[in-house]
């Protein structure tokens, strides 16, 4: 039995959502004719109580269209060090949008609106780069799964207003926070002017990630999509598997939760562990004793077909999914429990 909990990334679709990509009515996406995508559009831009919404084939290629979208080149974007804008998108914020990035200080990937204030170089100093935009990441990832307050984010927008600068949130896992925190959607469509949610990782779908905007922001959406090379055609059928996930994916991520929170306890309690970060949602991040390497803990793991990731700088990560099933979860508490 394998039991994959390097990431959310790794499921297969379901059986309920296969039959929904085989019958899935589609047509050339390009020409905007396909019914699946304009259905799954419209259902995440209602969501999210957002203007428009545009379909991609990856986050990354949203996150990067977005803050094409926000900015020019010369200027300057907000986000904590350990953005996913930042550190795994290839250099994608220089190499498409010629922004560069000020990195914040954040705690646990989540930044706040007093850091952001600070982060902004004077408009009239012209020495400096324009900061134009705030990107902001919930979950995090590389932060363990961490949620926002919905207060912190309020915040950030007023310093936003206020200094003129777009807000980009990059919600690879906003589902997660929603169903962890009992959130309404439309509080974070009234606050960012641009958010990307992912369907390929908790939600459970081959690919896929939605961006939601408010309509000044989206105009050149499509335009720059296709620039980036994500203009698709009959694209329908994985809007369906989408679709499906909103149906059928949503509600049950509060599994995923608990068992990472299960996990996260059994971990505390393990002699070899010297820290466990706060487990919200499907991610634990934690760090082993001085004495055992990142790398002996992980082959040893192997040996019994168990599968987690090194994040580097000490971090270890695991990430429950729709596929980790409950006799996988049982004997990965008890190899962890026998750990020696
Ligand atoms: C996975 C992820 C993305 C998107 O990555 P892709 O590999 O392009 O799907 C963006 N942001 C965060 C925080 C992610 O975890």
């Amino acid at each position: 039995m394998r039991i994959d909990l390097r990431s959310d990334t790794v499921t297969r679709p379901t059986p309920g959502m296969l039959e929904a990509i085989m019958n899935a009515e589609t047509g050339d996406d390009v020409y905007k004719e396909d019914p699946t995508v304009n259905e799954l559009e419209d259902r995440m831009a209602k969501l999210f109580g957002m203007d428009e919404a545009l379909f991609f084939p990856s986050g990354s290629m949203a996150n990067q269209a977005a803050i094409k979208l926000h900015t020019n080149p010369g200027e300057q974007l907000i986000c904590d060090k350990w953005a996913h804008v930042f550190n795994y998108e290839g250099g994608g914020a220089s190499f498409n949008s010629g922004v560069s990035c000020k990195l914040v200080d954040g705690d646990r990937g989540m930044i706040n609106a007093a850091q952001v204030l600070n982060a902004i170089n004077p408009p009239d100093f012209y020495h400096s780069p324009l900061t134009t935009l705030v990107c902001l990441e919930n979950t995090t990832n590389k932060g363990g799964g961490a949620c926002y307050e919905l207060d912190t984010i309020r915040e950030i927008r007023e310093v936003c207003d206020k200094h003129q600068l777009g807000l980009h949130l990059d919600g690879a896992r906003l589902m997660n926070a929603i169903v962890a925190k009992d959130q309404d959607p439309k509080d974070f469509g009234s606050l960012a002017d641009t958010i990307s949610v992912c369907f390929s990782k908790g939600l459970g779908t081959p690919l896929g990630t939605v961006l939601v905007g408010k309509k000044e922001r989206m105009k050149n959406a499509i335009r720059v999509r296709k620039i980036l090379g994500g203009g698709m055609r009959q694209v329908g059928y994985m809007a369906a598997a989408g679709l499906y996930a909103l149906d059928h994916h949503v509600s049950r991520l509060s599994e995923d939760h608990k068992r990472a929170k299960e996990i996260s306890e059994v971990l505390k309690e393990s002699d070899f562990v010297r820290k466990v970060e706060p487990t919200e949602t499907n991610i634990v991040i934690f760090y082993l004793n001085e004495n055992l390497s990142e790398e002996k803990f992980i082959n040893d793991l192997k040996g019994e077909d168990i599968h987690i990731s090194n994040m580097g700088d000490g971090k270890l990560r695991i990430v429950t999914h729709l596929d980790y099933t409950s006799e996988m979860h049982s004997k990965f508490l008890d190899v962890l429990k026998n750990y020696k």
